[in-house]
């Protein structure tokens, strides 16, 4: 057995970076045109990201030049980088100009196949920077969206309940009554740094961080992410084949985090407050899109044999 930690987290203006290496970037438009002029890399490759395949990142692959990699951007630009890193076999720095989810922290990118997303084994950053100022003037609707990865221990946890209620939790997976408290303890700090962080409040913004490396953290020790991820997830994956890539993860496990905890019978004002706190969209899915997707998610989610949940049996 081996367990990952998350990476060493420095806290710093951005323009006070200091790198001597020649650098492979992995960006996003957006993100580089906010931060490109507080930062002095000797840039020598670079690479705006607008897909999360394995097929898109192995033909970057070849090119790469530089010795370090280094993310500046959000989840796609940290998860395409994660991977071009292992691939490289070089180190990697991490730029996140947004909270926007936790995949600055974990070793893993996320890969859509086949009309599903798969978690492929990468790396960790070796060094995560982050500059609040950076963060606090971030489009508001991503600047905190990693909440969304943290309220999903609401219906995650939920899940994973179920599943061990139903005897459904295979081998590996069983439920750790502790582990789900540790969980729900994390996710009321993500309740009560909601607004300071939606604000950009820097003390809000870093209570959201230290709630996502803890989630990350836990679920690094225990092995899989039952508290986490679940069939708030699960529509998130099953929604973006009708809405296309591109949609940021907040706007599609936002609203899967309130759809499946209302059918987990959860009280949805604390979580609605937090997602509305943070500027999560919540009306970019069509209604006629929750429904198509909610009727086919049992079949989905079996299909794609996805750990059990309140998904595996919506009913009409
Ligand atoms: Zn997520």
């Amino acid at each position: 057995m081996h367990i990952l930690p998350i990476p060493e987290i420095e806290a710093m203006p951005f323009t006070a970076l200091d790198e001597a290496r020649p650098v492979a970037l992995v960006t996003s438009r957006a993100a580089w045109e906010a931060v490109r002029g507080r930062l002095h890399l000797p840039i020598v490759w670079q690479v705006e990201v607008e897909e999360a395949t394995q097929a898109c990142w192995d033909t970057l692959v070849p090119s790469v030049q530089g010795e370090v990699v280094y993310a500046v951007g959000g989840g796609l630009a940290a998860d395409a980088a994660k991977y071009i890193a292992v691939r490289c076999d070089l180190p990697l720095v991490c730029l996140p100009t947004a909270l926007s989810v936790d995949a600055f922290l974990t070793w893993a990118s996320g890969v859509r196949q086949d009309g599903c997303v798969r978690y492929l084994e990468t790396k960790a950053p070796d060094r995560l920077v982050i500059d609040y100022g950076v963060l606090a003037e971030a489009p508001p609707s991503i600047r905190a969206a990693g909440i969304c990865d943290l309220l999903s221990i609401a219906t995650g946890s939920w899940d994973w309940r179920f599943a061990e209620e139903q005897g459904k939790n295979p081998e590996g997976m069983e439920y750790v009554p502790y582990v789900d408290q540790v969980a729900a303890g994390i996710l009321q700090g993500a309740l009560d740094c909601a607004e300071a962080a939606g604000r950009g409040d820097p003390a809000g913004l870093k209570q959201l961080l230290d709630c996502l490396a803890l989630e990350v953290q836990l679920c690094n020790q225990i092995g899989h992410a039952r508290p986490e991820e679940g069939s708030e997830h699960y529509f998130a994956y099953a929604v973006e084949n009708a809405m296309g890539a591109g949609l940021a993860h907040g706007d599609l496990v936002g609203p899967g985090i309130l759809l499946m905890a209302e059918r987990q019978g959860q009280d949805l004002s604390p979580l609605r407050h937090a997602l509305e706190s943070c500027r999560i969209p919540l009306e970019t899915i069509p209604q006629a899109v929750i429904e198509s997707t909610l009727r086919s998610l049992p079949a989905y989610v079996r299909r794609h044999d996805l750990p059990y949940g309140i998904a595996h049996c919506l009913t009409w």
